[in-house]
C-alpha cells in the first residue's frame, strides 16, 4: 500500500470547508491555508467562496487531487466519499463522526464506508479522525488548535484529542513530528499499514502510537517484526479488551488473558511498550535523538552525591550496569579533579566544580573501553550556569558519539539549557530515574535490532493421530479433558510417562505390573502414582485424588479409594477411570508448566512457567504467541525468576534446557496446528537433568473447529 500522496500530496482537497465560526470545516481550512506547500481547494455547494477561494460545488470539479478531506454532515459523508473515489481521489481522511463509535445506526453507516472505500480501492483513514498532519510539506490537514513542529517521529494515535493535548504540550519542549495521523475508527487504514508505510520512509526514525486497541494482532506483530529491525517503533497500549474473554478452566487461560497476549505480542514483534505518555515521548525522543549504546557499562557523572546515588540506583534496577572503569581512567580523573572528588564511578567533581571539571571528567569517562553510555546530573550552584554545561554536554557527546542522558535538578534556570539539548537531540530530564529509563530504552532496542530473525521450526509430528485424539474426545461429548488424552502429547513428540487409564481395581493392578516389569527397578521400586479421571475435578490432588508412590500389593485398595473420593466430593461427577502412571522422581528435577490459550486478537498463545500446584501462587510464567522459534522458547526460560533454578542452582545439576526448549516449541506447533484446542495445561512438566516428562494434562476442546 503507497500512502506517499496521502502524507505528501500535491493538491488537497477540503469537502465541507466553511467559514462559519467554531466550525470544524473553518478549523481544517484555515489549518490548511496556514502553511500548506501544495495546493488547497475548497469544496462547498452551500457557499460561493471560503477565505477569498472560489468554493467548488463538488469534488470531481477539481482535476489532479491527491487526498480529500471530509468534514460534512454524518448523512453525507458516504455518498460524498463515494463521489470523491469516483473522481479518481484515492486517499480520504474523513473527519465526520457518528459511526461506528455510536450506535447500530453507526456501525451499519460505517460499513457502507467501508464497502466505498474497498469498490475504489481507497486508502481511507477515519472516521471520526481529527485528520492528519505532515510537516515537511506543512499539511495540516487536522482541526487541532495548534500544529506540530518538525522533527524525526511520527505518531499515531487511537485518540484525537489525545494529539491536541499532544501538540499543545509539544509546543514548548522541541517535540518535532515528521508525520501525526489521527486513526479514528480504523475502518479501513490502522495501525500495521503506518507502521508499514513508516517503516519505508527515510523521514521517519522513530514511530510512536498511541492505541487503544488493535485491530489483528497477528498481521501487526508480523508486520511491525520486520520494521523493528530499522526502526524503532513505541507504544502506549491503554484499556484491557474483555472480547472473547471466557471462564478459565485453565491455569494457562486464568494467566495468559488479552494482557499477556499483547504484552507477548509486542515482545515478539521488536515493539517497545510505553507504560504512560511520559514515557512514549521521552523514548521517542532518545531513540530520534541518541545513537545506540554499543555495551551496558552506563557512566555516571555528577556534582552532587545524593542525585548521583539515584541514577546509580536506577541503573541498577535496569537492564544497564554501572561501568567499572579502567585503571587508566581512574588516573586520569585523579589528575583532573581535585582530591576530595570520587574518582570511581559514580564520579564525583564535587558542589563547587565549573563547568570546566564537568566537562573533563565526562571527556575522560566516554574514553573508558567499559563505558557505552553516561548519566550527566548537575544540581545548580554559584559556580557554573546549566547553558555553559549544556553546550559542554553537547561537545563531549559530539565528539564520542555514546548515548548521553542529562538530569538538569532545577526549574526555572534549567530552561534554555534543556532546549539547546533537545536541539542537539539530547534529552533532559529533572529525574535520574528518568533519565536512565530513557537510557534502558537504547539498551533495549539495540537488543531487537541484534537479534536472529529465526522462523519457528518444523517437527516431525503425527497430525493425524493427534486429531484422532481430539475426535475421540469430542464424540464422547466433553469439552474438558485430562490425561484420558496424554496420547496427543505422545503425538507431538512430548514424552509422557509409561501409564494407563483403567477402569478397574484388577486393571489397575495389571497396570501397576506392567510398569514395574518395564523400570526394570527390582527392588529399588518405589511404586506407582494413582489418579482420578474425571471431567468434573479439575484439580486432583485438591481432592486427594492422586497417590504417588503406591506399591503394588496396594494398588487395588487405592483404585476404590480413589473413586470413593471422588463420589464423597460429588456424587454426580462423571468418572472415567483412574490413570496409574510410572513415578518420576521428583528430587533433581523442577516442576514446570507449558501451557496453550487462544486470544482472539492474536491467535494462539504458549506458556511457560514454575508449575506444580501451585503455579497461580508462584506468578512466575511468561507467554509468547505460537508457534515459537527457538530462541524465542530459549528466551522463556530465561524469563523466569526461577531461571537459576533450571539452569541449576547451589550445586543441584541443571535441568536439560534442550529437552523444555524442544517441548515449549512443539507445544506451541500443537496449538498452531488445532485451534480446536482451546485452551491447554501440562502442569506439571517435570523437567529433570536427563529430559522432560508430562504427567498431567487437561484441555478444552471446541468441536466445531475440529
Ligand atoms: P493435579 O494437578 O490435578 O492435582 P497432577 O497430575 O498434576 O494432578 O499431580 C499433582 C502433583 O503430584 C504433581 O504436581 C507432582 O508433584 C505429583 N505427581 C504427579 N504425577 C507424578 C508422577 N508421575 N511422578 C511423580 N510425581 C507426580
Ligand atoms: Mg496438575
Amino acid at each position: 500500500m503507497d500512502l506517499s500522496r496521502l502524507f505528501a500530496p500535491g493538491r488537497v482537497a477540503l469537502v465541507g470547508a466553511t467559514e462559519r465560526e467554531g466550525s470544524v470545516g473553518r478549523a481544517i481550512a484555515e489549518n490548511l491555508i496556514a502553511e500548506f506547500r501544495g495546493e488547497v481547494v475548497f469544496v462547498n455547494p452551500n457557499v460561493e467562496e471560503v477565505f477569498g477561494r472560489r468554493a467548488l460545488d463538488r469534488v470531481s470539479e477539481a482535476d489532479d487531487v491527491d487526498l480529500a478531506v471530509v468534514a460534512v454532515p454524518v448523512d453525507l459523508a458516504v455518498e460524498v466519499v463515494r463521489e470523491v473515489g469516483g473522481s479518481g481521489v484515492e486517499n480520504v481522511v474523513v473527519i465526520t463522526a457518528g459511526f461506528s463509535e455510536g450506535g447500530s445506526e453507526g456501525a451499519t453507516r460505517e460499513r457502507e464506508l467501508v464497502q466505498v472505500a474497498e469498490e475504489y480501492g481507497l486508502n481511507l483513514v477515519g472516521p471520526n479522525s481529527l485528520g492528519v498532519i505532515s510537516t515537511p510539506v506543512g499539511l495540516n490537514a487536522t482541526f487541532a488548535p495548534r500544529g506540530a513542529s518538525s522533527g524525526p517521529v511520527s505518531f499515531m494515535s487511537q485518540s484525537g484529542a489525545f494529539i491536541t493535548a499532544v501538540l499543545d504540550w509539544g509546543a514548548d519542549r522541541d517535540l518535532g513530528f515528521k508525520d501525526v495521523v489521527s486513526l479514528g475508527n480504523k475502518a479501513v487504514l490502522d495501525e500495521r499499514d503506518f507502521v508499514e508505510a513508516w517503516g519505508d520512509d527515510p523521514d521517519t526514525d522513530v514511530v510512536l502510537g498511541y492505541l487503544e486497541s488493535i485491530e489483528d494482532g497477528r498481521e501487526f506483530v508480523g508486520t511491525a517484526r520486520e520494521v523493528t529491525r530499522e526502526t524503532p517503533v513505541v507504544v502506549v497500549k491503554s484499556g484491557r479488551t474483555e472480547a472473547g474473554a471466557h471462564a478459565a478452566a485453565s491455569h494457562t487461560g486464568a494467566i495468559a488473558g488479552s494482557e499477556a497476549a499483547y504484552e507477548a505480542g509486542f515482545r515478539q514483534a521488536g515493539i517497545i511498550r510505553a507504560e504512560s505518555a511520559q514515557d512514549l515521548f521521552d523514548f521517542g525522543a532518545i531513540l530520534a535523538g541518541q545513537p545506540l549504546p554499543e555495551q551496558d557499562g552506563v557512566a555516571v557523572v555528577t556534582n552532587a552525591g545524593g542525585p548521583g546515588v539515584m541514577a546509580t540506583d536506577a541503573v541498577g534496577d535496569s537492564g544497564l550496569a554501572l561501568a567499572s572503569f579502567e585503571g587508566a581512567t581512574h588516573e586520569a580523573l585523579a589528575g583532573a579533579l581535585p582530591g576530595n572528588a570520587n574518582v570511581y564511578n559514580p564520579v564525583d567533581v564535587i558542589g563547587d566544580a565549573p563547568v570546566g571539571r564537568f566537562r573533563e571528567a565526562l571527556e575522560v569517562v566516554l574514553a573508558d573501553g567499559n563505558v557505552g553510555a553516561a548519566v550527566v546530573v548537575a544540581c545548580p550552584t554559584a559556580t557554573f550556569e546549566f547553558d555553559a554545561l549544556a553546550r559542554a554536554v553537547m561537545d563531549v557527546q559530539d565528539e564520542h558519539g555514546l548515548p548521553v542522558a542529562v538530569c538538569l535538578m532545577g526549574g526555572a534556570s534549567t530552561r534554555s539549557a534543556a532546549g539547546r539539548l533537545s536541539e542537539a537531540g539530547i534529552p533532559s530530564y529533572f529525574d535520574p530515574e528518568r533519565a536512565v529509563r530513557s537510557l534502558d530504552v537504547l539498551r533495549r532496542y539495540g537488543e531487537v535490532r541484534k537479534r536472529d530473525n529465526v522462523e519457528p521450526r518444523e517437527f516431525d509430528v503425527n497430525r493425524e493421530r493427534a486429531r484422532n485424539v481430539l475426535e475421540r474426545a469430542a464424540r464422547g461429548g466433553e469439552t474438558r479433558v485430562g490425561v484420558e488424552a496424554m496420547e496427543l502429547l505422545d503425538a507431538y513428540g512430548i514424552p509422557i510417562p509409561e501409564g494407563a487409564v483403567v477402569g478397574s481395581p484388577a486393571d489397575a493392578v495389571a497396570a501397576a505390573d506392567r510398569i514395574y516389569e518395564a523400570t526394570d527397578a527390582g527392588a529399588d521400586f518405589e511404586g506407582v502414582v494413582m489418579k482420578i479421571v474425571s471431567p468434573d475435578i479439575l484439580h486432583k490432588s485438591d481432592i486427594g485424588g492422586v497417590k504417588v508412590g503406591v506399591a503394588l500389593e496396594e494398588v487395588y485398595d487405592a483404585y476404590e479409594d480413589l473413586v470413593a473420593r471422588a463420589r464423597n466430593y460429588q456424587p454426580s461427577a462423571t468418572v472415567v477411570g483412574v490413570q496409574v502412571q510410572e513415578r518420576l522422581d521428583l528430587d533433581a528435577s523442577v516442576e514446570t508448566i507449558v501451557g496453550v490459550n487462544r486470544d482472539p486478537q492474536f491467535g494462539p498463545l504458549v506458556l511457560f512457567g514454575l508449575g506444580g500446584i501451585f503455579v497461580e501462587v508462584l506468578e512466575d510464567t511468561t507467554v509468547r504467541l505460537a508457534p515459537v522459534s527457538e530462541p524465542e522458547a530459549r528466551g522463556m526460560l530465561d524469563d523466569l525468576q526461577a531461571a537459576p533454578l533450571l539452569h541449576g542452582a547451589r550445586g543441584r545439576e541443571p535441568v536439560d534446557e534442550e529437552a523444555v526448549v524442544a517441548i515449549v516449541q512443539r507445544l506451541s506447533r500443537l496449538a498452531t496446528d488445532f485451534p480446536a484446542i482451546l485452551e491447554l495445561d501440562i502442569n506439571p512438566l517435570i523437567a529433570a537433568p536427563d529430559g522432560a516428562t508430562a504427567v498431567d494434562l487437561r484441555l478444552t476442546i471446541d468441536p466445531e473447529e475440529l
